[in-house]
């Protein structure tokens, strides 16, 4: 299938082109050019002066719990495992095991895509999401390797550290786990252990770091590991978040993740809205909005070491898109101020996933088969069946349950 963009301001690597046409064919971009041609192709999409992102890439979730409210009872808490405990002993968690892995797994791909979000890293043991990879919505991530966490207390997913990192450099991949999630002092240690037993490196990414002292700090630098910030769930479970801004500084790669609703936020508009809010009450200065794109684009593609493929608008890069109205000229303020209703047009793999209902023609042509759907009392059109999906929830459940991250109606 080939088709174009037609008017739009594409958002790439050398900056914003104006009036920009953009080509795809069969999944992948061929072009992003200049003007408008006068060959039009057979599918020609006109975004009358629309914004055009790349796919964004949510590097840290957890879709299997995809549900609200979120649960913090015993706030701050000293480390993640209190809160993990709390979650596992509550209503919320009884009413949400009366649904089907799938269900969560769809609910959060939906929660994912009507936020722009097209890659998700959904940090869980490759047995437990593999069933789900293909029907989702959104593509969820299946090459990494990974540990819960680097304590004695961690849960056991993967076969240890040492041996899913080797795992990792052997493969190109990345090497996945939460760390520094709280103030013990094995959460304080970790990194220091990491870097023990060797693996800590260009593979690791780094998820939370809490409690990093500048000495982690240091040898996350040095060792060219990445980190995965995640402020509104840190913010709500203990009250703190890492040091950003000597992270920063010290020129560590950074990705931003809204961890699952549980305890982060709604989608990862509001968890850019969230590191933005931190870092001005923190430090007294605005985060670059330039920056902030960089960490749902082209920071978590190097991280999870998908970049040939993901994170830029380019020739040849995956036909994932994000088309965004917005009120502001700058584009990357535009990025930091979207929210639900911001999102016109999403596409993944060169097809429309989801979009305004007035592109119903759009997806048509394509061939894509979705549904007409209200999100957040605006007429969309969302590939799949998500009103079948909601009617099998409030069937399991017994009632209609609510779920803020998927505001339909
Ligand atoms: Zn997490």
């Amino acid at each position: 299938m080939e088709w174009e963009i037609v008017n739009s301001k594409a958002v790439t690597p050398k900056g914003v082109l104006e009036n920009a046409t953009i080509r795809i064919r069969d999944g992948r971009i061929v072009s992003i050019s200049s003007g408008t041609p006068k060959d039009s192709l057979p599918i020609r999409l006109n975004l009358g002066g629309l914004f055009v992102f790349p796919g964004l890439i949510n590097a840290h979730d957890h879709l299997l719990g995809t549900y609200l409210p979120k649960v913090g009872t015993n706030r701050p808490y000293l480390n993640w495992l209190p809160w993990d405990n709390d979650l596992k002993s509550s209503v919320v968690y009884a009413e949400r095991q009366q649904l089907e892995p799938e269900q969560l797994y769809l609910l959060g791909s939906y929660k994912n895509l009507i936020s722009g979000v097209t890659t998700v890293l959904d940090h869980i043991p490759h047995f437990v999401q593999t069933p789900f990879l293909e029907r989702s919505p959104v593509r969820i991530l299946d090459h990494f390797t990974l540990a819960h966490s680097i304590c004695s207390y961690s849960l056991n997913w993967g076969d240890g550290p040492e041996i899913e990192y080797a795992r990792a450099k052997e493969g190109n991949l990345p090497f996945v786990t939460h760390i520094s999630e709280g103030f013990d002092e094995e959460s304080r240690e970790a990194v220091r252990y990491l870097k023990s037993i060797g693996c800590l490196g260009e593979n690791t990414v780094l998820v939370h770091g809490i409690a990093f002292d500048s000495e982690d700090i240091k040898s996350l630098a040095q060792a060219k590991a990445h980190l995965v910030w995640c402020p509104e769930s840190n913010l709500f479970m203990f009250g703190k978040t890492t040091s950003i801004q000597e992270v920063l500084e010290a020129g560590i790669n950074v990705s931003l993740g809204t961890d699952s609703p549980m305890s982060g936020s709604l989608n990862l508009l509001d968890e850019i809205r969230s590191a933005r809010n931190f870092f001005q009450k923190e430090y007294g200065k605005e985060l670059d909005p330039k920056i902030v794109f960089r960490m749902v684009t082209e920071n978590p593609a190097k991280a999870l070491r998908i970049s040939n493929d993901l994170g830029s608008l380019e020739a040849g890069k995956i036909a994932d898109l994000l088309v965004l109205s917005s009120e502001k000229d700058d584009a990357y303020q535009a990025l930091c101020s979207a929210d639900l209703s911001s999102v016109r047009l999403v596409v993944r793999d060169g097809k429309p996933s989801y979009g305004d209902h007035s592109l119903k023609e759009f997806f048509d042509e394509t061939g894509v088969v979705g549904r007409e759907i209200k999100i957040a009392g605006t007429d969309k059109y969302l590939a799949g069946d998500p009103l079948g999906l909601l009617e099998s929830v409030t069937r399991a459940l017994g009632y209609k349950k609510d779920l803020a991250f998927f505001p339909v109606g």
